[in-house]
C-alpha cells in the first residue's frame, strides 16, 4: 500500500497543537533533562510515524501523543512515562529499533517501551486472552507503570473505535471488559473503569446505551433542580466549619444504571438514585478524618439518616485503595439520596487509584494495600500449575478484583481477606504451615466445618496437628489463589512421593531388559498412555492404575530400546480449526445468512440455543469443534466469554436479505399483578390478535404478584419488539423482557 508523506500544513497544524496542549497537561516538576527527553521523543515519533494514518484519516502521531497525554492528565504520570507514551507504538509499527531507543534515551525507557511492545504482540496475535492477561499481570508485577500506559492506549482507542469496522470494535470492547476493565478497578483508577464500561455498552448494547443518554439529558435540568434543593440548606452549615470544600452532584454512569435497570426490572423512571452528592474537603492530612466525620454530623443534622447505609472507608480502606465516608439519607421529597464525604487527597486516590498513591505514599498510616495486593498478584503468578484459563478463573474469583472480609486472630489482629474465603482460607493465610497441618478451625470459640465461609467480625482459632496433611479434596473448600497454589503444590510432592515406588519397579524392568536410556523409554510410555508428565507415569504404576505387567505385554526391548509390540494404525489428526464447508441440509425452512461476506448456506450452521436469536439481531459466527458453525447474538451472555478466549474461531455474520419468512423461537419474561386468571387470558388473547404463536407458557402466582415465561414464535426483531411494546401496556404488567 503506497501511503504518502504527511506534509499538508493542516496536519502539522493539528499535529503541533495536540503536543502544545500534551505539555500543558504535565502536571509533575520537569527538569530541564525531562523537558529535551520529551521534546526528543516526540520528534523521533513524529517522524517515525510519518506515513502512517489512523483508519480515522488523521495523522497516526496523534494517537501517540493523546496516549501520552491521558498518561499526564487523567493518570497524572510523569516524564518518564510522558517519554515512553509518545513511543509506544514505533518498535511495534516502525523501523525504530529498541537499540536506537537505548542510546537516545537510557535503559528504563527502552525497557517500558519494549514490555508495551511485547503486550502488544499479545494483542495482535490470536492467542486466547487468558493466556495475554497473564501477560499483561507479569508486566504489572515488573513496572506498574507499563500497564498504566497501556491502560492509556486502549482508553484512547476505545473512544476513537468508530472508525473500526464493526466486528473489530466488538473483539476490541470484548478483551476491554475482560481484561481491562476488572484490571482498572483493580488498580483504583474508577474514572477508567467507569468510562472502558460505558464504552463497551456503547458497541455491545448500543440501542440500550443511547436511550438511558436521551433519558439522563432530558431529565438533566429537573435533576439539577433537585440537586440544587439538595444541597442549598447544607452550605451555609457547612460554611461555619471554616474549611474550604467543594459540594457537587454526579450523576452515575449509563452502564451503571444500565445494571440498575436490569437487576431491579425497573423502568427509567423509578430509578432514584442517577446521581450521589459529593463534598470533597481541602484539609491538611492530619486533620482528615475529624473534618470528614464533622461534615457528616452537618449533613445528618439537615438530612435524616439510613444509619445501616452508612459506609466508612476511611477508617479502613477498601483493598484498592478506596477511603471515603458513604452515607445515604432521605432528601427533599422523601428520596434517598448517596453523600460522599472525603478530603481532595482521598478523591484523588478515589480517582486516579494507583498512580495516585505514590504521591501520597506515607500520608496515612494504614499498611502498603498496593504492595500487599502486588504480592498476591506475584504468588498466583508463581504457583507452577494451572492452564492461563484456570489461572484467569482463580485471579477472577479469587476476588483480587472485589470486595473483602475483615477477619480477626485470637490475639485480635485483622487480617482481610477476599470476600468468599473460607475458614481453611485463613489458615493457609497464617502460613503455608498453618494451612498444611490444619486439623480444625474454631470461629468464636465453636468448630465449624473447614470450608465455612469467613464473615466480617469474626475471630478464628486453627487448630494444627504435625500429622495432618492436605488432601485432594481440600482444593474444594477453599477460594484463595495461595490456598489454591500451596494445596496443589502440597498433592504435587504427595505424588511424587508415592510415585517413587512406581519409578523403581520401572527401572528395575528395565534393568532386566538392557534398556540403554531409562529415559527415553519412560518417554515412551508417557506419550503411549497420553500422560502429561514422568511423574504421573510414576504415580499411575505405583496407584496400579497402569500395571507393570500390561506394559511388558504391550513392550518389547529391541537393541536397547523399547518398542512397541503392535505397530498401531497412524492416527490422523483431524483439523479443527477450519471451517468445514458443508452445506446446510435444508436449505428452504433455514433462515439466510451471510457468513465472512459470503453466502452461508455452503456451511452447517445452526441457531446457538443459549441466546436464541432472532432475524434483526445483530449476531457472529462461531465455529464450534464439531457441530459446525453455531449463531449467537452480541450481546449473548457467553459471548464475551468466546470472543476473548476463542477470538480465532469468530467469523462474522449477517443476516440476508432475501432470507425468506422463517420462524424464530424467543422467550419472554413477563412479570406485573397477579389479578387471577385474567391474566393469562389476556397475555394470550394480544399475541394471538398479533398474530403470533405461542410455543409454551408457564405462570406462577405470589403474594399477589406473577412470574410468567413464555416461549414465542416470531419472523424478525421488528414482530419481536411490536409484541413485547404491546404486551408492556396491557393492565397490571409490569416487565416484559426478553431473556437468554
Ligand atoms: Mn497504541
Amino acid at each position: 500500500m503506497v501511503q504518502e508523506v504527511i506534509s499538508t500544513e493542516e496536519d502539522k497544524r493539528l499535529i503541533q497543537n495536540a503536543y502544545r496542549q500534551l505539555l500543558r497537561s504535565i502536571k509533575s516538576n520537569m527538569d530541564d533533562t525531562d523537558r529535551k527527553n520529551i521534546r526528543m521523543a516526540y520528534e523521533l515519533a513524529v517522524e517515525a510515524h510519518s506515513t502512517q494514518r489512523r483508519k480515522s484519516g488523521e495523522p497516526y502521531i496523534l494517537h501517540p501523543i493523546a496516549v501520552a497525554r491521558i498518561c499526564a492528565e487523567e493518570i497524572g504520570l510523569g516524564p518518564t512515562a510522558i517519554v515512553a507514551a509518545l513511543l509506544h507504538d514505533v518498535v511495534e509499527d516502525t523501523d525504530v529499533t529498541l537499540h536506537e531507543l537505548q542510546d537516545k534515551f537510557g535503559a528504563r525507557i527502552t525497557k517500558m517501551v519494549d514490555g508495551l511492545t511485547k503486550l502488544d504482540g499479545a494483542y495482535n496475535s490470536d492467542s486466547p486472552q487468558a493466556e495475554n492477561f497473564k501477560k499483561v499481570l507479569s508486566t504489572l508485577v515488573e513496572d506498574v507503570r507499563i500497564v498504566l500506559i497501556k491502560m492509556a492506549d486502549r482508553l484512547h482507542n476505545m473512544r476513537t473505535l468508530g472508525a473500526m469496522p464493526p466486528h473489530k470494535q466488538l473483539k476490541i470492547a470484548a478483551e476491554t471488559s475482560y481484561i481491562y476493565a476488572p484490571l482498572a478497578h483493580r488498580l483504583g483508577l474508577y474514572a477508567f473503569r467507569t468510562e472502558f464500561l460505558d464504552l463497551c455498552m456503547k458497541i455491545t448494547d448500543s440501542e440500550d446505551y443511547f436511550s438511558i443518554a436521551k433519558k439522563l439529558q432530558e431529565t438533566k435540568k429537573a435533576r439539577e433542580e433537585y440537586i440544587s434543593s439538595f444541597i442549598d440548606p447544607l452550605k451555609e452549615q457547612l460554611e461555619e466549619i471554616g474549611i474550604k470544600y467543594r459540594i457537587f452532584g454526579r450523576a452515575k454512569s449509563i452502564y451503571s444504571i444500565w445494571n440498575k435497570l436490569k437487576n431491579k426490572q425497573v423502568p427509567f423512571e423509578e430509578i432514584y438514585d442517577l446521581f450521589a452528592v459529593r463534598i470533597i474537603l481541602d484539609v491538611e492530612p492530619k486533620k482528615e478524618k475529624l473534618y470528614c466525620w464533622q461534615v457528616y454530623s452537618v449533613v445528618t443534622d439537615v438530612h435524616k439518616p439510613i444509619t445501616e447505609r452508612l459506609k466508612d472507608w476511611i477508617t479502613t480502606p477498601k483493598a484498592n485503595g478506596y477511603e471515603s465516608l458513604h452515607t445515604t439519607v432521605v432528601g427533599p421529597g422523601g428520596r434517598f439520596v448517596e453523600v460522599q464525604i472525603r478530603t481532595e487527597r482521598m478523591d484523588e486516590i478515589a480517582e486516579r487509584g494507583f498512580a495516585a498513591h505514590w504521591k501520597y505514599k506515607g500520608v496515612n498510616n494504614s499498611d502498603d494495600v498496593f504492595e500487599r495486593w502486588l504480592d498476591s498478584v506475584r504468588e498466583i503468578l508463581e504457583d507452577p500449575e494451572g492452564s492461563p484459563v484456570e489461572f484467569v478463573d482463580s485471579f477472577k474469583s479469587n476476588s483480587l478484583f472485589n470486595e473483602e472480609v475483615y477477619v480477626y486472630t485470637p490475639r485480635g489482629d485483622m487480617r482481610v481477606l477476599p470476600k468468599g474465603a473460607t475458614a481453611l482460607d485463613f489458615a493457609f493465610s497464617i502460613h503455608s504451615d498453618v494451612g498444611y497441618h490444619c486439623t480444625a478451625i474454631k470461629i468464636d470459640n465453636q468448630i465449624v466445618p473447614m470450608g465455612r465461609l469467613l464473615k466480617n467480625g469474626d475471630r478464628i482459632e486453627v487448630v494444627t496437628s504435625n500429622n495432618q496433611k492436605p488432601s485432594e479434596g481440600w482444593l474444594k473448600l477453599v477460594t484463595t489463589g495461595k490456598a489454591k497454589a500451596k494445596i496443589r503444590s502440597a498433592m504435587k510432592e504427595e505424588r511424587r512421593r508415592k510415585g517413587e515406588l512406581g519409578r523403581e519397579a520401572l527401572e528395575r524392568k528395565f534393568k532386566n531388559l538392557r534398556i540403554q536410556s531409562n529415559d527415553d523409554a519412560m518417554e515412551t510410555l508417557v506419550k503411549h498412555f497420553g500422560l502429561t508428565s514422568h511423574v504421573d507415569l510414576y504415580y499411575a504404576i505405583a496407584m496400579n492404575t497402569i500395571s507393570v505387567v500390561d506394559i511388558f505385554r504391550t513392550f518389547k526391548a529391541e537393541q536397547g530400546k523399547l518398542k512397541l509390540i503392535e505397530e498401531p494404525l497412524p492416527k490422523e489428526e483431524p483439523k479443527r480449526d477450519a471451517p468445514i464447508k458443508r452445506p446446510r441440509k435444508d436449505t428452504t425452512q433455514a433462515p439466510r445468512l451471510t457468513i465472512n461476506g459470503e453466502p452461508g448456506e455452503q456451511y452447517d450452521y445452526h441457531l446457538a440455543t443459549c441466546c436464541n436469536p432472532v432475524q434483526g439481531d445483530k449476531i457472529f459466527a462461531y465455529l464450534t469443534a464439531n457441530a459446525g458453525l453455531k449463531i449467537h447474538r452480541i450481546n449473548c451472555p457467553n459471548a464475551t466469554n468466546l470472543m476473548v478466549n476463542y477470538g480465532y474461531r469468530i467469523m462474522k455474520a449477517d443476516w440476508s436479505n432475501d432470507s425468506p419468512q422463517t420462524n424464530f423461537v424467543t422467550k419472554l419474561k413477563i412479570t406485573g399483578i397477579d389479578d387471577g386468571p385474567g391474566v393469562i387470558e389476556r397475555l394470550t388473547s394480544q399475541l394471538s390478535l398479533m398474530g403470533l404463536n405461542i410455543r409454551s407458557m408457564n405462570i406462577a402466582g405470589k403474594e399477589g404478584f406473577f412470574e410468567s415465561e413464555l416461549s414465542l414464535v416470531v419472523a424478525n426483531t421488528d414482530q419481536l419488539n411490536q409484541a413485547t411494546r404491546a404486551l408492556k401496556n396491557l393492565s397490571n404488567i409490569s416487565t416484559v423482557t426478553r431473556i437468554e
